[in-house]
């Protein structure tokens, strides 16, 4: 039976991480999927590598300090995968969030990315409104500019995968975890790909199956704790239009949630939406009523994609964020990542629900901190703050 440090569950950026990590801390570690590299969430989020703007307004002030943090390290590691683009906040007569909030959020922004070029903002001055990709002056008080940066996600994946790879660490791939039960000092772990079913053993099973995540704790034996979280399912759609100015960060005029429209592949992506899912997360689909929603947001700031109907959208697609579970709306929730062990103070088991694309090398570093005391000791090939990641080939 081969036996591994760790193994990793889920070919998504989590699992990326934590692969890479695991293996820059000169451990064996072995990662399975069942799809492809980043075949689930992490090649449907919004693709913005960002402090998140917005979760100040529900006081997230450490999760946005870590993300810029993030930001700027994704800047120097990754500079062929990830680009700082401009953002335009629109403001008109009848939008929620006023100019003075809007420069109170991002002066706070700027403060907790440790000021800077990159954290620079200001209004764009009123004779520059009317190149801005034909967003809509009429009703309009001010235009507020900053900067965050956009990615290629399932791309990004795939890079620290690669980085992993080069570091010693394997990739089993297509290959369904079937189970795994808990020993003294490890786990055994059932796999099966194809028609081959295969025992694995390893100190520490991570579990970064994103939405499948409880899934995966269930098939663990005997039982181990599975944190309570919601699915929430939030789509984009791609329009052909193309978008060249910078990233759009607009309101939606029926219920005033933050929506973006980002050049995308020469086209324009609309994203993203908050429906409450239940089912098995291999069946998330866009709804139609999600597209509806998306399209009037892109009709009512820009004229030019009036004429946009569903049967014109190119792209879509739908993921699913791990909340914690609660009654409230999901926009207000914590999108600080969980995670979950078996046991302390040597875990067997650990379990990542939530998190962002943003935070993936820090969440994998904090993984590898709480596993530390389970795996033995190893020399440290590289920290993963200094590792560069390319572009796949
Ligand atoms: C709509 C939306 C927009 C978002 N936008 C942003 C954004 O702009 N910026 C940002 O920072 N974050 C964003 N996020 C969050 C970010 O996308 C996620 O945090 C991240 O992609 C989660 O990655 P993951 O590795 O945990 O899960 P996933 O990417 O879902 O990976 C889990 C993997 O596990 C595999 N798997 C499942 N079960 C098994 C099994 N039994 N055996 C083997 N493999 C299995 C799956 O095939 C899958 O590939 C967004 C999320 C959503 C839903």
């Amino acid at each position: 039976m081969k036996a591994y440090d760790v193994i990793i569950i889920g070919g998504g950026v989590h699992g990326a991480g934590v692969l890479q990590a695991a293996a820059a801390a000169g451990h064996s570690a072995l990662l399975i999927e069942k799809h492809s590299l980043a075949s689930g969430t992490s090649s449907k989020s919004s693709k913005l590598i960002h402090g998140g703007l917005r979760y100040l307004e529900s006081g997230q002030l450490s999760l946005v300090r870590e993300s810029l943090k993030e930001r700027a390290i994704h800047l120097r590691i990754a500079a062929e995968l990830v680009e700082l683009k401009p953002f335009f906040i629109p403001v008109y007569g009848d939008t929620r969030r006023r100019p003075w909030a809007l420069n109170v959020g991002l002066s706070i922004y700027a403060l907790l990315g440790g000021f800077g070029r990159a954290m620079r903002f200001g209004a764009v001055p009123r004779r520059e409104w009317g190149n801005l990709d034909g967003l809509k002056t009429q009703g309009l008080d001010t235009i507020i500019r900053y900067h965050d940066a956009q990615t290629d996600d399932a791309m990004l994946t795939r890079a620290v995968v690669q980085s992993a790879l080069e570091l010693g660490a394997e990739v089993l791939m297509p290959a369904d975890f079937v189970g795994a039960s808990l020993e003294e000092n490890g786990v055994e772990v059932t796999v099966s790909a194809g028609a081959v079913t295969r025992k694995l053993t390893a100190r520490v099973l991570v579990n970064a199956a994103g939405p499948w995540a409880p899934q995966v704790a269930r098939a663990v034996v005997p039982g181990i704790f599975v944190p309570n979280v919601d699915l929430v399912q939030g789509t984009h759609i791609v329009l052909p239009h193309p978008l060249t100015c910078g990233i759009y960060y607009v309101e939606s005029p029926s219920d005033g949630r933050a929506v973006f429209l980002m050049p995308w592949r020469g086209a324009t992506m609309v994203g993203t939406t908050e429906t409450p899912f239940s089912g098995d997360p291999d069946d998330v689909r866009p709804l139609p009523a999600e597209e509806e929603y998306l399209l009037d947001v892109a009709r009512h700031y820009f004229p030019a994609l009036r004429r946009f109907t569903p049967a014109d959208i190119t792209e879509r697609f739908a993921g699913l964020r791990v909340l914690p579970a609660a009654s409230d709306a999901a926009f207000d929730r914590s999108r600080e990542t969980i995670f979950s062990t078996d046991r302390e103070p040597r875990p067997r088991v650990l379990g990542i629900y939530g998190g962002k694309l943003t935070g993936w090398r820090a969440a994998a570093a904090q993984v590898l901190d709480r596993i530390g005391p389970s795996l033995p000791a190893a020399r440290r090939r590289a920290a993963t703050d200094q590792l560069i990641l390319r572009r796949p080939q």
